[in-house]
């Protein structure tokens, strides 16, 4: 099997990251994409706006229907800081018949040669850079490869602002997620973006 692994902050979940999930599936092509939230991200510590149940909750929500897409909690349930690298590990042990594909974003990419021993991760998996059509190679053969996605333009930045804000994030985020932003009053709080 051919397994792709998807790691972030998810806080929260957007189109944006289901859209490029999907888009890597078809074209990789992978039998299965693990969507990884961090417990607690290297470079984002103190960042997180949501915990990490609400951004597990609102990911279960977000795949329950794709039978490509499945939530992984191995960083979630790991304590302390989350690399790479540990996950990559752990998960060639689980599955060691199969192939694993780290689906990278460009930002991510951009600081892949400061990633905690990165010449294992290269080993451990094909890195694949997710970038936006026309905006050139986002990474070199040093880092992955290339793997153009469709652009779109949301952020959980923009998310979280939006709903401080009280405007809509109908359509940025799958309804199930929306409603469960909503009842657990997630993002509104000022100064929380
Ligand atoms: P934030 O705005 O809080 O930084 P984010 O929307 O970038 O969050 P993350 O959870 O940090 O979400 O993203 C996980 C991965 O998804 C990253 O590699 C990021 O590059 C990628 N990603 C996020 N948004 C998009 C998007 N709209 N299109 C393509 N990739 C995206």
């Amino acid at each position: 099997m051919r397994i792709g692994i998807f790691g972030g902050s998810f806080d929260p979940i957007h189109i944006g990251h289901l859209i490029v999930a999907e888009a890597a599936a078809d074209r990789l092509p992978l039998d299965r994409v693990h969507f990884v939230p961090a417990s607690q991200q290297p470079h984002k510590l103190g960042e997180h706006r949501a915990s990490v149940e609400d951004r597990i909750a609102m990911l279960e929500l977000a795949v329950a229907h794709n039978p490509r897409f499945a939530l992984d909690r191995r960083e979630a349930d790991r304590a302390g800081t989350s690399y790479t690298v540990d996950t990559l590990r752990s998960l060639s042990a689980e599955f060691p018949e199969d192939e694993l594909f780290l689906l990278v974003g460009a930002d991510a990419a951009a600081r892949l040669s400061t990633w905690r021993e990165g010449d294992v991760v290269r080993q451990l998996a094909s890195v694949t850079v997710l970038s936006r059509p026309g905006a050139g190679p986002a990474s070199d053969s040093e880092t992955g490869h290339n793997l153009e996605v469709p652009a779109i333009g949301v952020s959980a930045t923009a998310i979280r602002e939006a709903v401080a804000r009280g405007d809509s994030i109908r359509y940025l985020v799958p309804a199930g997620v929306a409603a469960y932003i909503a009842a657990h009053e997630l993002y509104r709080t000022e100064g929380s973006c």
